[in-house]
């Protein structure tokens, strides 16, 4: 299969699940994570119609975003590796998105360096639903703090929450974490925010995170292939 059938082939599934979760046409959108994948990959998918894409890793992220600017295409780009603080710099100013913040000090960083005369970086907090302690992202009972804090940074836009479930075959318990997350930003509506993103799901939940009201789904594998 080549990259624009495996695209033609999310985009069936992501159609399914928003009419199975009775969600209109297009309320979910597609993030293609290239991450390790080399810049004709994204190229084949770029003229097959996808336009945001996500990288993990800082160096070869703002490697792509500046040689497929100079070849001239308009892409949207996501981060949505973990993130230190010194690497902050280059994200704030190659990035059009950052999904993966879980501490006040990255993001007041990233708000610092943001260039003020640009539109503001789009952020998500990443939240830890599963209660791994392997896991990166905020605990949700420190959710509201770190959303309050950020949410006043000028040049961020608090988007949403953003989660790495643990990878399970198991539909309902993915459902429950990403339900989990759901109601996690439901919460923060309902205490005065304005969040209109849930970043969940990926190559093997997709259906289960549109089902409980994700808007942006990650997907790498189904559409590039296996990384190496
Ligand atoms: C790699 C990655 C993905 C894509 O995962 P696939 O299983 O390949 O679809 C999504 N989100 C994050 C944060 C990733 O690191």
């Amino acid at each position: 299969m080549s990259i624009s059938d495996n695209l033609q082939a999310i985009r069936l599934r992501i159609a399914a699940a928003e009419k199975a979760a009775g969600r209109s046409p297009a309320s979910v959108q597609l993030l293609a994570v290239s991450k390790t994948k080399p810049d004709a990959d994204i190229m084949a998918a770029f003229a097959a119609g996808q336009r945001a894409f996500g990288e993990n890793y800082v160096q070869e992220g703002c490697d792509k975003v500046h040689r497929l600017a100079s070849a001239g295409h308009v892409i949207e780009w996501h981060f949505i590796g973990p993130l230190q603080g010194n690497k902050t710099r280059a994200v704030a100013e190659a990035f059009d998105w950052v999904h993966a913040i879980d501490r006040d000090r990255i993001a007041q960083r990233l708000s610092q360096q943001r260039d003020p005369q640009r539109p503001p970086l789009n952020v998500c907090i990443q939240v830890n639903v599963s209660a791994e302690a392997t896991k990166s992202g905020v605990a949700p009972d420190g959710l509201g703090t770190l959303a309050d804090a950020i949410a006043v940074l000028p040049n961020l836009r608090l988007r949403g929450l953003m989660a790495i479930p643990e990878p399970t075959d198991d539909v309902a318990l993915q459902r429950t974490r990403f339900a989990h997350l759901r109601q996690l930003r439901d919460d923060l509506n309902r205490r005065g925010h304005d969040l209109d993103t849930l970043s969940m799901g990926m190559s093997q939940d997709m259906e289960a995170a549109i089902a409980e009201g994700a808007t942006i789904v990650r997907v790498g594998t189904a559409l590039f292939g296996a990384r190496a």
